[in-house]
């Protein structure tokens, strides 16, 4: 039986070992934190996406746990509606919390995967036959391949590729949840001032809410393992804005699940070096908006998929791996670039302009054709069929 190490149990780690147990292969994932990651805000699906939940047999399942968000609304200093965002444009046509999905993606493949949470790799040494693996805590073991699905911040990248791949796209995300102040219900406020974005939602549970930041702070990123400084940086960068925005911000100090990401796409001209491959944000990152996470998982369907194909011939199935999943996230990356400027144009013209195109969007003709739009924009044409899947 060929033995694949993962490392990280994000979404992309969980999905290639789905895929990899049902073709018989032994799977272990390795994950740095204690237990599995919880944070974040809600991810969504649409197009080719949707069939693919459908071939895992998990679409019911993830149904059962929508966020069901409605039409996000953008309001003024003092809450007023100026415009607003059809659901179907950041919803999708299923949206679920990140959590939901990563819980899911666990309990499918818990029986038949083994997990290792609080560990990570810190060597790889391959030779022609399999790859011997230091764990920071575990012993050294041997594998058949490994595989980096371990996020933005990969070390199997840097194992492999070493460092300065990561391209900073100079905003940060900033995300957590709080007490449903504002009484919402499966619907959202968004607020702007110049440079920095609010978007405070609720939707399955009526008594929080989901906050997401978004600003230009690149001094955050030096303070990757110091949530303290982080906070008082977030604090300082959104002090004088107005709305419920002191409120929201003296929430972030309460708050016990705060994730804080940057807007970094990773660019690599090759994904796999050996019996080693990168997947997902660790392999392709694209930041906001640039689908992310229905990547990941068709990247790890395809991955599987390709592996089972061309029977045992590693070196073939990475490279049509790659031929297959590069023009999607290429073409996502571009798209995701400008996601920043967009989210928190850096003038208030700026602001004014993209509320107004948001307000000849929400119209109600448009919003069907925009449907459609974000629907063919999602179809990436990269969902193959492989005979066992
Ligand atoms: C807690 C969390 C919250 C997120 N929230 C959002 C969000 O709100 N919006 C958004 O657009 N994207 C968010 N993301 C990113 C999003 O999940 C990914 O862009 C996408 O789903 C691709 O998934 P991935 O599995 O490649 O990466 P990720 O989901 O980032 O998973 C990577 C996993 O690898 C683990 N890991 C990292 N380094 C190592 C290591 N050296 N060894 C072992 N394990 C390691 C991480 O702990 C994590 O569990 C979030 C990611 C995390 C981890």
């Amino acid at each position: 039986m060929t033995t694949v190490l993962i490392s990280g149990a994000g979404i992309a780690g969980p999905s290639l070992a789905f895929w990899l147990s049902r073709y018989d292969y032994e799977v272990t994932v390795v994950e740095q934190a204690d237990e599995l990651r919880k944070g974040g805000s809600a991810v969504d699906f649409r197009g080719d996406q949707m069939a693919l939940l459908e071939r895992m047999g998990i679409l019911d399942e993830l149904r059962a746990c929508a966020t069901g968000m409605g039409d996000q609304l953008i309001v003024d200093r003092d809450g007023r509606e100026v415009s607003r965002m059809p659901s179907v444009v950041f919803s999708g046509e299923l949206e679920v919390e990140r959590g939901d999905l990563s819980a899911v993606l666990h309990r499918h493949t818990a029986d038949r995967v083994e997990y290792v949470f609080g560990d990570r790799i810190i060597a790889l040494r391959q030779d022609a036959d399999g790859v011997d693996v230091t764990f920071e805590r575990a012993p050294r073991r041997r594998f058949d391949l490994v595989v980096g699905a371990d996020g933005q911040h990969s070390g199997v990248r840097r194992l492999l590729f070493g460092d300065g791949h990561t391209a900073d796209l100079g905003y940060h995300a900033i995300g957590f949840t709080m007490p449903n102040v504002l009484g919402l219900d499966h619907s959202a406020r968004i607020h702007n001032e110049p440079g920095r974005y609010v978007n405070v939602g609720s939707a399955r549970d009526p008594h929080r809410a989901g906050v997401m930041l978004v600003a230009e702070a690149p001094e955050l990123g030096q303070h990757r393992r110091d949530a303290q400084a982080q906070r008082a940086i977030v604090r300082e960068r959104f002090a004088d804005m107005g709305w419920i925005v002191p409120q929201v911000i003296d929430a972030m100090d309460e708050a016990d699940d705060l994730y804080v990401t940057s807007f970094a796409q990773v660019h690599l001209p090759r994904w796999a070096q050996g019996r080693v491959v990168l997947l997902g944000d660790a392999a392709w990152c694209g930041g906001p908006g640039s689908n992310g996470t229905g990547h990941a998982m068709l990247g790890a369907y395809t991955l599987a998929g390709e592996l089972a194909a061309a029977g045992g011939d590693h070196v073939a199935a990475f490279a049509r791996y790659e031929e297959v999943m590069r023009p999607a996230t290429t073409k996502s990356q571009k798209f995701a670039a400008s996601a920043g400027r967009h989210l928190a144009p850096p003038t208030a013209r700026k602001i004014r302009q993209r509320d107004r195109v948001y307000r000849l969007l929400s119209s109600r003709p448009m919003t069907g054709l925009l449907s459609r739009i974000v629907k063919r924009n999602a179809n990436t044409g990269a969902l193959r069929e492989y005979a066992d899947a």
